[in-house]
């Protein structure tokens, strides 16, 4: 089983490591994870670049450690405006063999202050053939529907839109572009279900979003749960459907 949308790194106080995270999907039979590696808003070049590096250093630890135990890994490079000022995209993908770009509108208003330079991500995407994975969801700032011109303009690259929360904009979004599909991560089961009677399901993916669950629950609840239990709750959420 391949899950869609995973994650590794920082997410607030708590560090998610990698060999905790991959291990538990194994565990759990995935075979093939696509994960991003966390990445904070920086407001300081510098600290971006630096962030960035030591990601890029990190990953490749990840990689080695995923084909130790045997798990396919997609890795996608998270965006990051402040990055991308100094260093261009050819070169970040000749120094890491990135799967994909992943862009985070809640982090970087992208359709807002950095239209053109998502326009160069659309490029690079088409020319090299390789999907974006774009977090979406129902507040003003990350509405799929504001990327449209770009799905338009774009209309051989592949996105994924993570989470689904509200099926009306993703409906919309799959009647008009063919490239485009979803995942199931924190998707409501209403939206869901509205999704796939629309006939839509072979384009909903399976995602968790893991580890972001297993923080959030453990946030809320003062019944702690392991990592392992977490994920266990994540993938039987999807067969609910
Ligand atoms: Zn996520």
């Amino acid at each position: 089983m391949h899950d869609y949308h995973t994650h590794i790194g920082q997410f607030n106080e708590v560090y998610y490591d990698y060999h905790e995270v991959l291990r538990t999907l194994k565990n759990n039979g995935i075979t093939e994870a696509t994960l991003a590696y966390l990445t904070p808003r920086f407001d300081n070049g510098n600290y971006a670049k630096d962030f960035y590096f030591a990601v890029r250093n990190e990953l490749k630890d990840v990689r080695n450690f995923a084909n130790r135990i045997n798990i396919k890994i997609n890795i996608l490079y998270w965006a990051d405006p402040l990055v991308l000022k100094s260093i261009s995209l050819d070169k970040i993908f000749s120094d890491f063999n990135y799967s994909g770009i992943a862009l985070h509108p809640g982090v970087h208003s992208w359709t807002k202050d950095f239209s053109d330079l998502l326009s160069l991500i659309f490029c690079f995407a088409k020319d090299k053939n390789i999907p974006l994975f774009i977090h979406t969801g129902v507040s003003e700032y990350d509405n799929p529907l504001q990327f449209e011109k770009w799905f338009a303009n774009f209309p051989t690259v592949s996105v994924q839109l993570a989470h689904c929360k509200d099926s009306k904009p993703i409906i919309e979004l799959f009647s008009k572009y063919k490239n485009l599909t979803g995942d199931t991560a924190f998707c409501p089961a209403d939206s869901y279900k509205a999704i796939c009677a629309a006939g839509f399901k072979h384009r909903m993916y399976f995602g968790s979003d893991f580890p972001i669950t297993h923080y959030y629950h453990n946030k809320q609840s003062s019944i702690k749960r392991t990592l392992d239990e977490q994920y266990k709750i994540d993938c039987s959420f999807i067969l609910e459907f």
